[in-house]
């Protein structure tokens, strides 16, 4: 099979086989086209959590848009099976880089919570998950985690389905976050705003079956430190990081 370390991963939607000619949208062939200077005959790879990662050849790049015909499977598909991340929105580089990292950490899903305290007006979901996707090429996995949101706290709350387990990052304290996540292994991971949560939400929390607090130190981090440092800790409690080579 022909040396396909170098060939651009894109995601794509839909189902992938062999022989198959695909299209590929016009944003895709700029890219192709004008940034990474491909012509027909090209090598690129194909990829959808649903489908798996395949090799194929372009074999139209002009004007009206771009196909490739699929040649062999590369990956077979994997389940995403990263946690769900809530979080408040915050200032929009701030998010984006956020949403990079929480990719490239295997995070499953993320939801936008609208808290007392949000006071950035919640960024495009499409944007970022064009961001996601970006990711997901760049760091070799299969899957774009789905974006939701924005829900405000009181409905996303509502909307668990019973015995959902969450895991709160609150700077006032609570368990060691490693003890908790490797205890819960399904755990939602929920982090505040700029602002932190409200007296009136720390108590809806507190009072949420379920929950469980966790602290991160006796630094306050930002929103998005904190996030990253839960998704590090699931990752680790889960023992889902590549065992240190011998
Ligand atoms: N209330 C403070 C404020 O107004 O700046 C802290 C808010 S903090 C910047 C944003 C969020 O990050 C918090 O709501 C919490 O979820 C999380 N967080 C920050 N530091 C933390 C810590 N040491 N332990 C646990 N969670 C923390």
């Amino acid at each position: 099979m022909r040396n396909l370390g170098r060939a651009p991963r894109l995601h794509l939607d839909g189902p992938l086989a062999r022989g198959a000619v695909v299209e590929l949208g016009a944003d895709r062939v700029h890219q192709l086209r004008h940034v990474l200077r491909l012509a027909p005959g090209a090598p690129v790879r194909l990829f959808n959590a649903e489908s798996g990662e395949w090799w194929a050849e372009l074999t139209r790049l002009d004007r009206r848009g771009g196909e490739a015909r699929i040649v062999d499977r590369l990956r077979p598909p994997e389940p995403a099976i990263g946690p769900r991340l809530a979080i408040a929105p915050i200032r929009p580089n701030r998010l984006d880089w956020l949403i990079e990292k929480a990719v490239e950490l295997g995070v499953g899903a993320v939801d936008l919570v609208l808290t007392q305290r949000t006071v950035v007006r919640p960024a495009r979901i499409d944007r970022l998950l064009a961001i996601a996707v970006e990711a997901a090429e760049q760091c070799e996995r299969l899957s774009v985690p789905p974006i939701g949101g924005p829900t405000e706290l009181e409905v996303w709350l509502a909307g668990l389905p019973p015995g959902t387990r969450v895991v709160v990052a609150d700077e006032e304290g609570g368990e060691p976050p490693l003890a908790a996540l490797g205890r819960i292994s399904d755990a939602i991971l929920l982090v505040g705003p700029e602002g932190g949560f409200a007296p009136g939400e720390r108590r809806r929390l507190a009072e949420s079956p379920g929950i469980v607090r966790v602290g991160l130190g006796r630094r306050i981090l930002r929103s998005e430190t904190a996030a990253l440092f839960l998704l590090v800790a699931h990752a680790l409690a889960r023992e889902e990081v590549r065992p240190s080579c011998p």
